[in-house]
């Protein structure tokens, strides 16, 4: 997506080979109108597969599924993070370990959101090892919910995550490909 890529060179922020820090307008402070750019064309490009909700991740996600889920036309649900092990029975919880911190937390979500009946799309704003992303199948499967797709803002291309999600037979839609980085470069997929 020509937009955002167009952000990222501008304004994104390589802070070594492996983490590009997006917090002038994604994950901190957050461009609106960017956001809308990429729920449309999200929207779009799932238009005809009869999707009923948008999953997200907090707190990252939020935005751009917001946008999603607004011109999709069905609800958003965020799935929590919380350290707590403790699982009441409303709750379907996975374990998952965060990239940037390296801490480990239970993503989780309460059981009255998703149901059997439910064509779900995964929305998150980077795909790396794709941890983050197969803790939320995870979560929605244990519904009984169908993963329609999983739509991503920046993937790294050159980290793990989208052969682990393919080779486990879900489908990644990716708006913008980084190929690598360098600190202050980025080179994007053809
Ligand atoms: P994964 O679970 O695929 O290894 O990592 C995805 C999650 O880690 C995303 O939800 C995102 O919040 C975070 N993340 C991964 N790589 C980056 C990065 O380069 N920059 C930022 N800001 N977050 C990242």
């Amino acid at each position: 997506m020509k937009e955002l890529k167009e952000k990222i060179l501008k304004f994104g922020n390589p802070i070594n080979e492996n983490v590009l820090k997006v917090d002038s307008f994604i994950n901190h402070q957050v461009d609106a109108n960017l956001m809308n750019l990429i729920g449309k064309e999200f929207a779009e490009y799932y238009k005809d597969r009869n999707i009923t909700k948008v999953v997200t991740i907090e707190s990252s996600g939020i935005a751009p599924a917001t946008f999603t889920a607004l011109h999709l036309n069905v609800p958003l649900v965020i799935m929590k993070k919380t350290t707590s092990k403790v699982l009441s029975d409303d709750l379907v919880q996975a374990t998952i370990t965060s990239y940037t911190k390296g801490t480990t937390f239970e993503l989780t979500m309460s059981k009255k959101f998703v149901n059997k009946d439910d064509n779900v799309v995964v929305i998150d704003d980077f795909l790396a090892n794709g941890q983050a992303a197969m803790g939320a199948i995870k979560l929605v499967e244990k519904m009984g919910a169908n993963v329609e797709s999983i739509g991503i803002l920046i993937e790294k291309s050159f980290q793990p995550g989208r052969k682990e999600l393919i080779d486990a037979g879900y489908e990644v839609y990716s708006l913008a490909r980084i190929k690598r980085m360098s600190k202050g470069e980025v080179e994007f997929e053809e």
